[in-house]
């Protein structure tokens, strides 16, 4: 018998997505090449469109005691006011990604899927577009074949699920380099004195608390060769790089943990091919900066989870699956915009810093870079979009608020926490049948949150990943719901048997 779903690699995106996937019933078999979880995942802070998912999951409460909530953001290092967008705005996090992923997994491994480490995937065996996937993979008892219904590579940059099915990587690298590296220090290391982020003539320098007397020091230089690609770099290359940028000279040990990174941007040419999906960095990748490239990946693992689970359950509507790539895409191709022009911003050389400095300045500015580089401001291009004025600004996003709402409306927790859609009713007064689920209530919930943020609707449908797919200013503008939700949650049950 094929796994219903395999996925390649338990980092934060394929946990995510085997979360997402046990929440609807799915079963799920994770393979992992490491033989425990990640360690020194080399991620610091989570941005709010990360947070906001977290908190639609109920995961936010178990990752809190790890981290902190700080009130900050920035384009290309240019400091940003989150607070002038007051609770519209998901707040960032300050958390090691190693942390994120232990709470991934102890919610995967709670929610029932079967995660297998020491087990790394060779390769993809013939067709995939027949009823099953053959994939490659080496154990710790040899070299086995499991076959699955769907594949999905969430193996990382270097994806081996990807070049297997043949799927090109389109970008470049551009020339900026550098490394990251955690260190043990006393009260009395230099290193306590240049804590943050701090742009040099050569580069930067960011130096993050991750721990008790532990910190992690990222470095990143322009225009130079880098002494070497491979291995990871030792203390005198880390030493050598901080006193080109700062100045500065640092005595210690040798880092706990080092490697480098480059600046490469890269977009995989398709996200699906017949039974295989790609998402995460083995679909999308770009500089490090703002955490966006996390928050697309997670939003990859809530976009495809609950439609592959619609359609193992026989319910997808006819082109659910490739709404995927339709959907999901065009996010990844406009992170990488944003964050190459971040980088282009950060190159010491670069007047037009000073004049977006400037703009920042005025309130819709820094609204409109709060949202980008949190990742929250995504549209997603719902395809079925209709021409004209009755489209409510709200379909393809969001909702402000919502995600935090989890915690004052028990119906709103519940029904996520099953992976279902959602029908808000934010009327003042309870509605009188006007929201019509009948067929669809196996996997849409009616829920009552009156007053729910300042959105200007009285009703709004919601997809299991908290997109916004019809809403409505007025119940009376109730039209349109059934075919809406035919659309995206497929047939009504038990209709085509009565008639
Ligand atoms: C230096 C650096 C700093 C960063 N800082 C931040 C930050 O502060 N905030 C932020 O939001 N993002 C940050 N990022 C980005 C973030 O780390 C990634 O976007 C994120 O880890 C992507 O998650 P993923 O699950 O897609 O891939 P990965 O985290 O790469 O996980 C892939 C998993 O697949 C496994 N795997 C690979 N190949 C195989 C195989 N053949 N078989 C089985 N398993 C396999 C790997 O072992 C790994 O566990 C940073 C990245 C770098 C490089």
């Amino acid at each position: 018998m094929p796994h219903d779903v395999v996925i390649v690699g338990a980092g934060p995106v394929g946990l995510m997505l085997a979360c997402e996937l046990r929440l609807a019933g799915t079963a799920v078999l994770v393979l992992e090449d490491r033989a425990e979880p990640n360690a020194h995942a080399p991620g610091v802070a989570l941005n709010g469109g990360v947070v906001e998912l977290l908190e639609m999951r109920g995961l936010m409460d178990a990752c809190r005691s790890d981290g902190f909530e700080f009130p900050m953001a920035h384009f290309a290092h240019l400091w940003l006011n989150p607070a002038q967008l007051a609770a519209r705005y998901p707040y960032n996090f300050a958390m090691p990604h190693s942390r994120l992923i232990h709470h991934l997994t102890e919610r995967a491994r709670s929610l029932g899927a079967d995660l297998r480490y020491e087990h790394r995937v060779r390769g993809v065996d013939g067709s995939v577009d027949l009823d099953r996937v053959a994939v490659r993979v080496v154990g710790p008892d040899g070299e086995v074949t499991i076959h699955a219904r769907y594949l999905v590579g969430c193996d990382g940059v270097n994806s081996v699920v990807r070049q297997a099915v043949g799927v090109g990587f389109v970008g470049d690298e551009q020339p900026f380099h550098g490394t990251v590296s955690d260190f043990a220090v006393g009260p009395d290391s230099v290193l306590n004195q240049h804590l943050g982020a701090k742009e040099y003539p050569a580069g930067l320098l960011a130096v993050s608390p991750i721990g008790p007397g532990m910190v992690r020091v990222m470095t990143g230089e322009f225009d130079v060769e880098p002494p070497s690609r491979d291995g990871a770099p030792p203390l005198a290359e880390i030493q050598a790089a901080v006193r080109r940028l700062a100045g500065v000279e640092f005595t210690g040990d040798e880092p706990t943990w080092s490697a480098r990174w480059f600046n490469v941007t890269r977009v995989a040419e398709r996200y699906r091919v017949g039974r295989v999906f790609l998402a995460g960095d083995g679909a999308h990748t770009h500089f490090p900066l703002g955490g966006q490239a996390l928050s697309t990946g997670m939003d990859d693992a809530v976009n495809l989870g609950w439609k592959l689970a619609a359609d193992l359950a026989g319910h997808a509507p006819d082109g659910l699956l490739d709404t995927y790539e339709t959907e999901r895409r065009p996010i990844a191709q406009r992170a990488c915009l944003t964050v190459r022009a971040q980088v282009a911003l950060l190159h010491p050389l670069t007047e037009l810093r000073e004049v977006v400095a400037e703009l920042i300045r005025f309130p819709d500015v820094n609204e409109y870079f709060v949202k980008m580089v949190g990742g929250t401001d995504t549209l997603i291009p719902l395809g079925d979009d209709s021409e004209g004025e009755d489209v409510h600004p709200l379909r393809g996003r969001r909702l402000p608020g919502v995600a935090s709402a989890v915690r004052s409306v028990p119906e709103l927790a519940e029904a996520w926490s099953k992976g279902r859609g959602v029908l808000l009713d934010l009327h003042d007064e309870p509605e009188d049948g006007r929201l019509d689920l009948t067929g669809w209530t196996d996997r849409v919930s009616l829920v009552r949150a009156k007053g729910l943020s300042d959105i200007d609707a009285e009703a709004v449908l919601l997809r299991p990943d908290g997109r916004v797919v019809w809403a409505a200013h007025r119940l009376d503008d109730g039209k349109g719901l059934a075919e809406v939700l035919l659309r995206h949650f497929g047939p009504p049950t038990g209709v085509g048997a009565a008639s």
